[in-house]
């Protein structure tokens, strides 16, 4: 019933702690006596990515001691495991030398930025990408030691990038030779790529990051690339849920979904699929899984191309992107001016800041939009410095931005053209003395997206959250 290739990849709490890596370790050794081919894909320890992001900003600030601190934790932790899960006194001493090594490389990174007093796009990725480059060997030693033939495996080699510092775009024609080329003879001669994700490089070699959360991406392209015909993302939750299980204690896990529908979810919040990781694997047509490292025998949720029958109204799961702040453009002269939009979502581009959702009024009398609040002044500079000659004439009027937002969004394919959920959405909100600020809906109809107030968010999400309870069979 298995194919032939298997990608799997494990997230930081799934390799975070020895007993967790231990059981990551047992679960590719199971795989592997399934699946003729298996490739690992692994982010760093949890907590790693952050520490190395944190000690390399704060010694450009001048704090040094953060650094020195964290190499000391780096150490310990990555040290500890090792002592562990590696049986061989060689490899295990061989490991140590290997942690000492990218440890120092830390140090003497940070140190540099203290000196300039500057951490680029660049020195950070740089820094961030130690995380997996530790995380891989650490891994592929593990399972050695169990008996499962693994080679650790930098994607700098193969993850072929642009130079879009922290947030790089894959360049995929590069990407899937080079994958193909370097993972191919390792998996024909029955050996375990563990590869890191996250992290790639620019064809001169420089280190680059994917973005945040980015190593579901990595295993999505290189799923594409060899092709895999499956690609699970082994995690710490049993699958893809009704809501996050750390905002809403009644979630439960969603068995099935559509691949636009779990599009939609990641798009909107919901942190356990990285929204890159989805098209890679949809294009090249391979079966996607996501499923709990510490429950590995549950089943998890699987993603389908078309979920075989669509449940009438249904709603399938809420999610929510926090922090944002509507940014509204206003003023009667806008009225029919061609391409303000246009000039307006440049300029929003020009600060690098993506647009989670849009809404404009029919009068066209004013442009409204979410951004992060985070980003929330450069964007108003920014917009107040393309329009300076319409805010000096008066046509356009005002461009603000409000008090911080919540963007809720119910997603399911079984919602599409059915006229009485946006009324249940809607009453329920209504009953709970939830206010809607704005409201879109998914071009690809499987998703309606609510702006409420923050200081709402929790009570909007419980609500709708009893809707999708409410649906399930007695
Ligand atoms: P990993 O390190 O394995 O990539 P992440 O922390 O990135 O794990 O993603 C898993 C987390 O995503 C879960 O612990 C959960 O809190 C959060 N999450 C948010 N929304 C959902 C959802 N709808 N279903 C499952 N998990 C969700
Ligand atoms: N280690 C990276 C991060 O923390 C990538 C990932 O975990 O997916 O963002
Ligand atoms: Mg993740």
């Amino acid at each position: 019933m298995n194919g032939n290739t298997l990608v799997m990849k494990f997230g930081g709490t799934s390799v975070g702690s020895a007993e967790a890596m231990a059981q990551a370790v047992e679960i590719v050794r199971q795989a592997r006596q399934e699946w003729p081919r298996v490739v690992v894909v692994t982010s760093a320890l949890s907590g790693v990515t952050n520490l190395l992001l944190d000690s390399a900003s704060q010694a450009a600030a001048g704090n040094a001691q953060r650094f020195i601190g964290g190499a000391a934790e780096l150490k310990a932790l990555h040290t500890s495991i090792a002592e562990k899960l590696i049986a061989e006194a060689a490899a295990q001493a061989q490991m140590r030398s290997e942690i000492n090594l990218l440890v120092s490389e830390f140090t003497n990174l940070c140190h540099a930025i203290n000196v300039l007093g500057e951490a680029t796009p660049r020195a950070l990725d740089a820094v961030a990408s130690l995380g997996e480059r530790m995380s891989i060997r650490l891994l592929a030693a593990a399972l050695e030691s169990q008996g499962v033939a693994s080679r650790a495996i930098e994607s700098t080699l193969f993850v072929i990038t642009d130079n879009r510092f922290q947030s790089a775009h894959p360049n995929i024609e590069e990407t899937n030779l080079r994958t193909r080329q370097l993972l191919n003879p390792l998996l024909d001669q029955g050996i375990v790529p563990v590869s890191s994700g996250f992290i790639g490089a620019t064809r001169e070699g420089i280190t680059t990051t994917l973005g945040r959360g980015g190593s579901d991406y990595s295993a999505a392209l290189i799923g594409a690339a060899l092709p895999a015909d499956d690609v699970w993302i082994w995690t710490d939750v049993d699958g893809v849920m009704t809501a996050d299980p750390r905002m809403v204690p009644g979630a439960h896990t969603i068995s099935q979904l559509s691949y636009r529908e779990v599009a939609e979810l990641a798009y909107f919040g919901a942190k356990v699929l990285h929204p890159k990781s989805i098209r890679p694997v949809v294009e090249a047509g391979i079966g996607l899984r996501v499923c709990n490292t510490f429950n590995p025998n549950h089943p998890g949720t699987r993603i389908y191309t078309e979920v075989n029958h669509l449940e009438a109204g249904k709603i399938k799961a809420v999610t929510t992107i926090r922090k944002q702040v509507l940014v509204t453009i206003e003023g009667r002269g806008m009225l029919g001016v061609p391409g303000v939009a246009a000039r307006a979502f440049a300029a929003v581009a020009a600060t690098h800041t993506s647009v989670p959702l849009i809404t404009q009024a029919s009068s066209e009398q004013s442009i409204c939009f979410a951004v992060p609040s985070e980003s929330a002044k450069q964007v108003l500079d920014s917009l107040r410095s393309t329009f300076s000659l319409e805010l000096a004439s008066q046509d356009i009027d005002s461009i603000s931005a409000g008090e911080e937002v919540e963007i809720i969004t119910t997603v399911g394919a079984g919602m599409r053209a059915t006229p009485g959920v946006a009324g249940r959405i809607f009453s329920i909100l209504g009953a709970n003395q939830v206010n809607v600020i704005a409201i879109a809906q998914g071009s690809s109809e499987v998703s309606i997206s609510l702006v409420v107030d923050a200081r709402d968010a929790k009570a909007a999400v419980a609500a709708l959250h009893q809707l999708i309870t409410d649906d399930l069979p007695a």
